[in-house]
């Protein structure tokens, strides 16, 4: 038997074995007879060590020109672009998801740090004309110092590199809590940075409970910016504490995304659409499809096609051939989408699955069947609430407005997309819509390096992560005046 291995916190460029006297294990959730490693519930104490290490890392990194900084990325990218069957196994082994899914988070890990190299030449301030003559007045961006950084395990390869990546471009050194389900990933995106030559105390990572690790990373007086993207619940607290420390925070949280379903729709389009946003990584995506909102006269051939599709589903272990629907990540989320499925159940209708599989090997790991409610009212919880499974909830509307009120009347607002032809509704839809990203003829989920991600209401606030307005986020900017000539505020009597 090989023995199981305590996962090691990365503090000050050294991988340290943590003190804690607690594990959790890391449980392979399409099989979870297999432990394939365990996570070291790190005391505060360790939390503190990598801050004084990003601390104390601060002023070398911060000397290095932002194009140099970015250049390491470029190392990056090739010792990543080397280990990308490895860190995808890894990830489909913890997280769940199936290997062309993982293969495909980190290919798009790749592709985002692409965007982000060219970010190190764009870390640009403006000019301004002064109001007074021959002075010179410019703004610059600045790092913030160090800042935390707290990830959720559905995107554990991409949601840390695209957080990482702009703060260590914009000049920041980090402390990095990853997830508690996903530590393989993480480590291995680490161990990336260490090879690519990221020098010592740049980026830290500790492993541990949320409200012990991640809090002391919030409260600590020397982070100066959280950057966290999970729950809604987790992120208004941190939110909170961020607030009144004064600390710049930016979260990203739940979503509860609708797709819009006109009567000029090619339902074959829209109907695969909804099943690879609702079904597509287990219903495990923050852009997952959670809402059909349909227009009455095209609904019971739509809801027929979104099923037939759903019949279509091999859910299995992600790793083996032919497998196109992995597990929930652990039991615990199985049981709240089981949970969900059963209040759906005397709210709804049963039109499909509604159940844990269980049959052979599937017993062993925690898969739920593609489920599908019809006929739910706006009012009910699976109407509202964020599933975070393959569960699908359809809502049948009279009309475009109709639509319109019952997809706006969620508190999430992270994606939504709507399919017709018809630009007159095609754009009133864009308009309306209260989400950060919008799509139309096309999944919910998705988004590409260059373009902001995030979202609004109960889903986002601080600025969005991603394309330009990533960097903005991990960065401060100084206005600076210079009266060159020495004398313009001679005779001002100011
Ligand atoms: P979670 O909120 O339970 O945990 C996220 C991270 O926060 C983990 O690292 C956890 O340890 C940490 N944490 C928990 N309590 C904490 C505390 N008190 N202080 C500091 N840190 C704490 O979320 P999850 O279950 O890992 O992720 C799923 C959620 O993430 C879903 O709601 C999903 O919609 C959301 N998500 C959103 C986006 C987006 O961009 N909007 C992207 C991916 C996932």
């Amino acid at each position: 038997m090989t023995e199981i291995s305590t996962h090691r916190n990365y503090i000050g460029g050294e991988w340290r074995a943590s003190s804690a006297t607690e594990t959790l294990d890391n449980v392979n959730p399409a099989d979870a007879r297999q432990v394939l490693g365990r996570v070291p519930r790190s005391p505060r104490q360790e939390a503190r060590d990598a801050i004084d290490a990003a601390v104390a890392a601060r002023a070398a990194w911060r000397a290095i020109p932002a194009p140099a900084r970015a250049r390491k990325f470029l190392k990056i990218h090739q010792v990543m672009e080397g280990r990308i069957d490895e860190l995808a196994r890894a990830l489909t082994r913890e997280e769940g998801k199936i290997f062309p899914e993982a293969k495909g988070e980190v290919l798009k890990t790749l592709n985002l740090i692409e965007w982000f190299i060219g970010e190190g030449m764009r870390y640009i301030g403006r000019t301004a004309p002064s109001e007074m003559p021959n002075n010179l007045a410019y703004t610059v961006r600045q790092p913030i110092g160090t800042v935390g950084l707290i990830t959720p395990w559905n995107f554990p390869v991409a949601i840390p590199v695209w957080k990482i990546a702009p703060a260590l471009i914009a000049g920041n050194t980090v402390v990095f809590k990853p997830a508690e389900a996903t530590p393989a990933t993480a480590q291995i995106c680490v161990e990336i940075c260490e090879e690519a030559g990221i020098p010592a105390g740049v980026v830290n990572m500790v492993f541990g409970d949320g409200p012990e690790v991640g809090d002391e990373i919030i409260r600590h007086p020397e982070v100066g910016a959280i950057s966290f993207t999970g729950s809604t619940a987790t992120g208004t607290r941190i939110y909170e504490a961020g607030a009144a420390a004064l600390k710049k925070v930016q979260c990203e949280m739940g979503g509860k995304n609708p797709v819009v379903v006109l009567e000029d729709a090619d339902l074959d389009l829209a109907a695969l659409g909804t099943a690879q946003g609702a079904f597509g990584s287990t219903g495990q995506r923050c852009t997952a499809t959670s809402r059909a909102i349909v227009i009455d006269s095209v609904a019971d051939a739509f809801v027929e096609k979104v099923i037939a599709h759903a019949d279509a589903v091999k859910a299995g272990n992600g790793l083996d051939e032919g497998v196109t629907m992995g597990p929930s990540i652990d039991e615990r989320q199985m049981n709240k989408v089981l949970d969900y499925i059963e209040i759906g159940k005397g709210e709804a209708k049963l039109a499909r699955g509604g159940k844990r599989l269980t049959e052979g090997d599937l017993a062993h790991g925690f898969f739920v069947d593609p489920t599908v409610f019809d006929e739910v009212s706006r009012d009910t919880r699976i109407a509202r609430e964020e599933i975070f499974g393959p569960v699908l909830s359809v809502l049948r509307v009279k009309d475009f407005d109709e639509a319109m009120a019952a997809a706006n009347d969620v508190d999430y607002g992270l994606t939504s997309s709507i399919y017709t032809v018809d630009p007159n509704r095609m754009f009133r839809f864009i308009d309306e819509i209260e989400t950060g990203i919008t799509h139309v003829n096309s999944p919910t989920m998705g988004g590409e390096a260059q373009l902001p991600f995030g979202g609004i209401k109960a889903t986002g606030v601080g600025e969005r992560e991603m394309g330009p307005t990533a960097i903005e986020f991990f960065s401060e900017l100084k206005t600076v005046y210079i009266d060159y000539t020495g004398s313009s505020r001679k005779s001002n009597i100011y």
